[in-house]
Formats: structure tokens, C-alpha cells, sequence
């Protein structure tokens, strides 16, 4: 299985996701493609249970569309406290269409109605961790390569940071002392969910 030539088709409308993508990639020389670059598809549905379920769809649906390799990611955030919610309804957890505020807003008000009554000082909600599975599908051969990553942190109610996306302003890693939306893009993909499940990707590619 191979990734294609200079051109990688990742099958996402997620910028946040785009913009690590075209990072990883551009270090092998590779330019990235997304679904903004093919407006006409139709939406895949995120009907699966589990991340790879999800990410194996949208690959082969995107590559059977498309004709090409296509790499597809399903990804998102399990906090134990709410025995693992919001998982792979992470994107839309506050509803069809909301946006990361929303979602980062409903999570808090969860898990602070959770702790009512308990040390209000503490604000290390919960653990938590982001898992991210990668699809490569190669719709001429049929073949698909499956690789999963995970990170593990606290949700905090103490939200910070710019960078990244989506509920990395409130997922504290240890490692750094810092939010996920605190680290630059490279300390990021050194260490997430994403980054693990792409050098395996490739890692497996150039065996
Ligand atoms: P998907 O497009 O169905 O895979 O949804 C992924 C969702 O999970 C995103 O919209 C985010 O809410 C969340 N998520 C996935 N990866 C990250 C990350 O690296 N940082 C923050 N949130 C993430």
C-alpha cells in the first residue's frame, strides 16, 4: 500500500484537522487536499460506533467517489467521568451544526453539575483522552490500512490557549502543565492522538 504520489486527499471538512494534516505532510514533501477542494460530495453520514468504523466510511465512500487513495480520520474526545462521552458524537455533542464553544460549554457545565458540592478549588475536572483512528484506502486494490492513537490528560475549568481546535483549550496535559491549545502545532503533534496514529500510518507505509 502506498500514499499516493505528491498529493494527499484527506477526507475531512474539519480546518483544525486540515491544518495538522498539511503540517505532518508538507515535513514529506506531500501537498494536501481536503473536501473544501471537492465541494460536489456529497456528506458522509457518521452513522458508526466506533472511531474506526467512522473513519473507514468516509475513506471508502470519499475514495470510491474519487477514484484515489484516500486517508480518512475519526476522531474525538472520551471523558471518564461521563463514561466516556462524547466519543465519536465529539463534533456535535451540543447539536447538528455546533460549534466548538458550544460543545466546550456544554462539557464544562456537565461535569462542574457532576462536582457540585465537592472541593470547588480543584480544577482538574476529570481524566480524559482524545483518540483519533486513521484509514489510508486504496479504492484500485480494495486494500485499507488501519492505524488508532490516544492521549491521555485532564478535562480542566480552567480553559487557556489559541492554537489547535475544537476541545483542546480545555484538555490539560501533564506532561507540558499547559492546555493542548497552549502547545505549538509541532509540541501537539509530538504528542496527540493524531500524531501517533499518522507516524504509524507512516511508519507501516515505508516498511
Ligand atoms: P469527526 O470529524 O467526527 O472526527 O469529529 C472530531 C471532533 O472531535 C472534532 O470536531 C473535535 O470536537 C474533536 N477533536 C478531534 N480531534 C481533536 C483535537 O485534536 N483537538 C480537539 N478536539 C478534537
Amino acid at each position: 500500500m502506498k500514499l499516493g504520489q505528491d498529493i494527499i486527499i484527506v477526507a475531512t471538512k474539519n480546518k483544525g484537522k486540515v491544518r495538522e494534516f498539511e503540517h505532518a505532510f508538507a515535513l514529506l514533501g506531500k501537498q494536501v487536499k481536503s473536501m473544501f477542494d471537492y465541494p460536489d460530495l456529497p456528506e458522509v453520514i457518521e452513522d458508526g460506533h466506533t472511531f474506526v468504523e467512522n473513519a473507514l466510511k468516509k475513506a471508502k465512500m470519499v475514495g470510491d467517489a474519487l477514484g484515489f487513495p484516500v486517508l480518512a480520520d475519526d476522531s474525538g474526545l472520551c471523558v471518564e467521568a461521563l463514561d466516556g462521552r462524547p466519543g465519536v458524537y465529539s463534533a456535535r455533542y451540543a447539536g447538528e451544526n455546533a460549534t466548538d464553544q458550544e460543545n466546550n460549554e456544554k462539557l464544562l457545565q456537565e461535569l462542574e453539575q457532576l462536582k457540585q458540592g465537592e472541593d470547588t478549588e480543584q480544577t482538574l475536572l476529570s481524566p480524559a483522552s482524545f483518540n483519533c483512528a486513521l484509514v489510508l484506502y486504496n479504492p484500485s486494490s480494495g486494500e485499507h490500512m488501519e492505524t488508532f492513537g490516544t492521549v491521555s490528560g485532564w478535562i480542566t475549568s480552567d480553559v487557556a490557549g489559541a492554537g489547535g481546535f475544537g476541545y483542546d483549550p480545555l484538555f490539560y496535559v501533564p506532561e507540558y502543565e499547559k492546555t493542548m491549545a497552549e502547545l505549538s502545532l509541532e509540541e501537539k503533534q509530538s504528542i496527540s492522538h493524531r500524531g501517533i496514529a499518522l507516524r504509524e500510518l507512516i511508519d507501516r507505509l515505508q516498511r
